[in-house]
């Protein structure tokens, strides 16, 4: 596959010739109703450049008998056995990081520079992982000296891994890794809008020779492969990342399988706080880069800016010639991801027009992209805070700039919001980045940053925005039994 996806990729004339096809048992299997197959499309020329498999709720379970199968003895390998498969994983994408930059960039529309970083984090997915179960243990307690009580710890079995188009290969991986490194066996599905990267990540598995069935990709959309998947008895846990619907959807497809393990990391509309203190420049990067990063298409972006009115004109202009010399499309700025979503994050824009808010930069796009779906920076002001475009994530590369007067009126603005993912804190007082940090209802808070990530730390987010957090020991948690056993003395 990588081969051929090279040399596809060298005569690369979106001419609509690659077929992907799903990894089961480490075998690849074609689509068994080609006629249902998905087109996908290249967001920065508009063309079809690939067929994905819709795979059918009987392609599903094929994939989870598999699992099922190959759950039995690796749920049985040592920790040092299952940390060497993932190195040799991780080394293989290494490899192979430049063919899988480019596919990602293509098929995701992101630029390439973006990709690299994102093929980078992969990797590291797979290393940290590798290593972390090296070095966990548990600790045995005496209780009263009667009782010795430790806790056991067993793989969940196997599980549903569904993934969304922003950062598909990383958020994927960010899944498998630990799912396989803590005895578990998985049956992916990566967003039917970016299968690519998952179908490189399948020749991979293959090279590094991991058991047949303990990690089975099937490609298809949510409604036919996605709610086969994640309702299936054979399925024990499912981490899901991606929009707030969907994860509402698979609570309640799944709420009478009590015992399922379900990790939910959804949807953002994070907002970043701009304190009087801080040297504007600095504060107008941090912001941009938090905004328009990836398009403004990850779900930790800041899309909901509030300056202190101090310092909120200054702010404003600077930030607004800052993202027009810095922030434009074929530069930091890729395309988006595909058509509904252009015609979503355009619907919002006709809205800000109706609700005569001021674009400072950036326009509504054409109606009907020819030529790709290139959406500029826009920055609004002048928006309510009742506004569906205050309170709803747009997912692209739109934000709002608006005025508070005091701490307690920014964090009553910030937490004005069903969800509750991520917020940016600008500051330079160390009292009130905990004062302020602590009273916001948001799951990672960064100050003086953004997007910082060390893989041990719990990730995932507040209030709409998900159930569970993932990352080191929380992964484990996400795919491991816990039993308390008591012994008396
Ligand atoms: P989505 O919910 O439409 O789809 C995500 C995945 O779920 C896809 O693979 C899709 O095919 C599948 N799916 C859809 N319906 C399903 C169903 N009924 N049963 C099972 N699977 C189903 O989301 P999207 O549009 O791909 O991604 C964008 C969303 O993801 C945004 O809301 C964004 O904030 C969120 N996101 C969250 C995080 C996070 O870590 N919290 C990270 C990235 C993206």
């Amino acid at each position: 596959t990588l081969e051929k996806a090279e040399a596809f990729l060298k005569s690369h004339n979106d001419s609509g010739s690659l077929v992907l096809q799903n990894f089961v048992g480490n075998t690849f299997v074609s689509s068994s109703q080609p006629t249902h197959d998905l087109n996908t499309i290249n967001p920065k020329t508009c063309k079809p450049f690939a067929k994905v498999p819709l795979s059918s709720a009987s392609e599903v379970e094929q994939a989870l008998q598999a699992a099922t199968i190959a759950f039995k003895t690796w749920s049985k390998t040592t920790r040092e056995t299952r940390s060497k498969y993932l190195q040799r994983v991780a080394q293989l994408i290494q490899e192979n990081r430049e063919l899988f930059a480019i596919w990602e960039s293509i098929d995701q529309g992101k630029t390439l520079a973006r990709a690299r970083i994102e093929v980078d984090r992969a990797i590291s997915n797979f290393k940290y992982f590798s290593t972390f179960i090296l070095h966990t243990q548990t600790a045995a307690r005496m209780v009263d000296n009667v009782a010795l009580t430790y806790e056991h710890r067993s793989p969940v079995g196997v599980f549903a891994l569904i993934s969304p188009w922003n950062m598909p290969l990383y958020l994927l991986t960010w899944k498998i890794a630990p799912c396989l490194a803590f005895g578990c066996t998985a049956v992916a599905k990566p967003s039917e809008l970016t299968s690519m990267s998952a179908f490189l990540l399948c020749e991979i598995f293959q090279r590094a020779e991991l058991p047949s069935g303990v990690v089975n990709i099937v490609f298809g959309d949510g409604a036919t492969t996605g709610a086969a998947l994640v309702r299936s008895p054979l399925v024990k846990g499912v981490s899901f990342t991606g929009g707030t619907e969907t994860g509402v959807r698979i609570r309640r497809e799944t709420a009478d399988q009590v015992w399922k393990h379900l990790s939910l990391e959804l949807g953002g509309k994070n907002p970043t706080l701009v304190f009087e203190d801080v040297e504007v420049g600095r504060a107008v990067e941090t912001a941009a880069m938090a905004a328009f990063e990836n398009q403004g298409e990850i779900c930790l972006c800041g899309s909901r800016i509030y300056v202190q009115s101090s310092m909120y004109d200054d702010f404003v202009s600077e930030f607004t010639a800052y993202v027009t010399a810095n922030y434009r499309c074929g530069g930091r700025v890729g395309a988006v991801v595909s058509v509904p979503h252009y015609q979503k994050i355009r619907s919002y824009l006709e809205l800000a027009e109706v609700e005569k808010a001021t674009f400072l930069s950036g326009s509504i796009p054409p109606a009907n992209p020819q030529e790709g779906l290139w959406i500029e920076p826009v920055v609004l002001t002048g928006v309510s805070t009742s506004s569906r475009i205050m309170r709803e994530e747009i997912f692209g590369p739109v934000v709002t700039i608006a005025k508070f007067e005091t701490e307690e009126e920014a964090i009553e603005l910030a937490n004005d919001n069903p969800n509750g993912l991520a917020a940016v804190l600008l500051t330079k007082d160390g009292a009130r980045m905990r004062r302020v940090g602590e009273q916001i209802e948001a799951g990672l808070i960064w100050v003086n940053c953004w997007l910082v990530r060390e893989l041990g730390t719990p990730f995932g987010g507040m209030k709409n925005s998900g159930t569970g957090r993932e990352g080191g020991e929380y992964s484990r948690d996400v795919f491991t039994n816990v039993r308390t056993l008591h012994i008396p003395m």
